[in-house]
């Protein structure tokens, strides 16, 4: 299996090609099926190859060409129990910061959109039978070897998962800036948050792949632990 990043290092979106089957991890953020066609040639793989979509979660900058590839093509669909109600409403939720410096440049962020939540084409996931992950260890995705965990706490439909010695994080931590100690901008309820970030240890991986920046290891995830126990809903 092979972890491909289709995206930049900013805003991920990772592909696992397996012998034949490609899995896919979120939708990307603003960029159509279009262009995400062109990069998966260059690739050798063709839409049809996907075989499974996991939405990590509901946030704008991850469902972006979503809606268009599920019209063009029938994938296992993979999301977290409350994603299907949040795809309905078509618009980000703005939860809880991690710091006032946060809730600042989501506030100027939506100034400069036009004084709005981000956005996408509202739609209804329930119509392609979605596979809904809400315990611990879903055996679902067993035929790619994949462990489907939830990791409430960025935001409450958030799920990952385990994959070799690979774990595929979703926003549960964020490597890029301007977050900081890895720690998202967003966060709905904290101590699911800190449960998460536990568990995201507990799970001992090679390799942590977050929805933002690089890879990183489990030893920044412990040197950053301290940080991520003091986490806040502000
Ligand atoms: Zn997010």
């Amino acid at each position: 299996m092979e972890i491909i990043n289709i995206a930049n290092s900013i805003y991920t979106n990772y592909l696992l090609r397996f012998d034949k089957d490609v899995v896919l991890v979120d939708c990307g953020n603003n960029i159509s099926l279009e262009k995400v066609e062109k990069k998966l040639q260059k690739y050798n793989i063709a839409l049809e190859d996907i075989k499974v979509v996991i939405l990590t979660h509901v946030h704008a900058d991850h469902v972006s060409y979503m809606e268009d590839l599920l019209n063009k093509i029938s994938p296992k669909v993979v999301l977290g129990k409350e994603a299907v109600e949040l795809l309905q409403k078509g618009e980000d939720q703005f939860y809880s910061f991690s710091s006032k410096g946060n809730r600042k440049l989501t506030y100027l962020a939506a100034k400069f959109r036009g004084g709005h939540p981000a956005r996408w084409h509202a739609f209804d996931i329930s119509k392609y039978n979605p596979i809904i992950v809400d315990k611990e260890d879903d055996t679902s995705l067993a035929e790619y070897g994949i462990k489907l965990v939830p990791l409430p706490g960025h935001t409450q439909d958030s799920i990952g998962f385990i994959v070799g010695k690979d774990f595929i994080v979703g926003d549960a931590i964020m490597n890029s800036i301007p977050a900081k100690h890895l720690i998202p901008l967003l966060i709905h309820n904290a101590e699911d948050f800190k449960n998460s970030y536990k568990k995201l240890i507990d799970a001992n991986a090679d390799k942590y792949y977050p929805g933002h920046g690089a890879p990183l290891s489990l030893d920044k995830l412990k040197e950053n632990l301290d940080f991520a126990m003091q986490v806040e809903e502000l």
